[in-house]
């Protein structure tokens, strides 16, 4: 990690989440656009100087579907990380793609995730904000929970249950690739419809009442008169509770959803970004 903040101009916020802000800014020498994720945390030197080496590895994750990674520095009590920007921003401005697009995206989407798992590395955060798109067709992946003390040291400042989790990781059990599978059956769920596939599920519920609901319903299927009945099946076996009846990483890649889609048809996706961002640009 060479990048400091001395290298870097700012140009706008691009958008806030829990515990940070993301800015888009101007890499000064070499005029590139890039990416800055500001969090304030109160860390000893020991602490941060661990979340950094930990981010180390980000370095070697080189994959068209992995947000690229600059580097990562400390300034006083913010840890600011700088990565790849993307034009079109996070999914869950999108949200409901058309099946068409969104089964493109998939492809991008699974290729970047298997593509991790296979160094071991588990995302922890699947969800529509955390996919990227941009005006060539470009679909990635960012905000990998790759460093344990970071996750750690945003966890003990915020709640720690979303309605992606999968019902093992909030009944506290050893979560594996397999409660990711599950994050992607909600995160296409939405992206889809707009909804989450659980019924009961009101805005305003505790954390205790959030994992309930989770925990003890079954989940809904797509609706099967406005999707496809390889898409719908798709996103049934990533929401299966029994990890049993899971759909694994291998029968992933080849179930005939996602093998249709495998190409990623990136011009389509393309054309649905810069239609998506045209639109918005009149509105505004
Ligand atoms: P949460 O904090 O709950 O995880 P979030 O993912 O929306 O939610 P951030 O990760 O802080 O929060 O990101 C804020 C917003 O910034 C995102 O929703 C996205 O629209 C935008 N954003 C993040 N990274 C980039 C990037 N590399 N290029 C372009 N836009 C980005
Ligand atoms: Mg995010």
């Amino acid at each position: 990690g060479s990048m400091k903040e001395e290298d870097l101009q700012y140009v706008q916020v691009l958008g806030s989440g829990n515990g940070g802000q993301v800015y888009k800014t101007i890499h000064k020498s070499t005029k590139s656009l890039m990416a800055l994720k500001v969090i304030q945390l109160d860390l000893t030197p020991l602490v941060q100087k661990q979340i950094l080496s930990e981010m180390e590895i980000l370095h070697k994750c080189n994959s068209v579907s992995i947000i690229a990674f600059y580097g990562a520095f400390f300034n006083e009590n913010k840890i600011s990380i700088c990565t790849e920007y993307m034009d079109g921003g996070s999914l869950d401005r999108y949200i409901p793609v058309p099946e068409n697009v969104l089964g493109a995206m998939s492809a991008h989407i699974i290729n970047g995730l298997v593509y991790m798992w296979n160094l071991k590395i588990l995302h922890r955060d699947i969800k529509p904000s955390n996919i990227l798109v941009n005006s060539t067709g470009q679909v990635k992946l960012c905000d990998f929970g790759v460093s344990t003390q970071l996750v750690k040291s945003i966890a003990t400042s915020f709640v720690g249950t979303n309605v992606y989790m999968a019902p093992e990781r909030i009944q506290g059990e050893e979560y594996n690739i397999l409660a990711e599978v599950w994050s992607l059956g909600v995160t296409l769920f939405e992206i889809s419809t707009g909804k989450l596939p659980f019924s009961s599920l009101t805005a305003n519920m505790t954390p205790f009442e959030l994992m309930d609901c989770i925990i003890m319903q079954n989940p809904q299927s797509l609706p099967s008169d406005k999707f496809s009945p390889d898409f719908v099946h798709f996103v049934n076996l990533c929401l299966q509770k029994n990890l049993r009846q899971r759909i694994s990483v291998d029968r992933l890649l080849t179930h005939p959803f996602v093998k249709r889609n495998e190409d990623g048809n990136s011009q389509l996706v393309a054309e649905y970004v810069k239609q998506t961002l045209s639109q918005r640009a009149v509105k505004s």
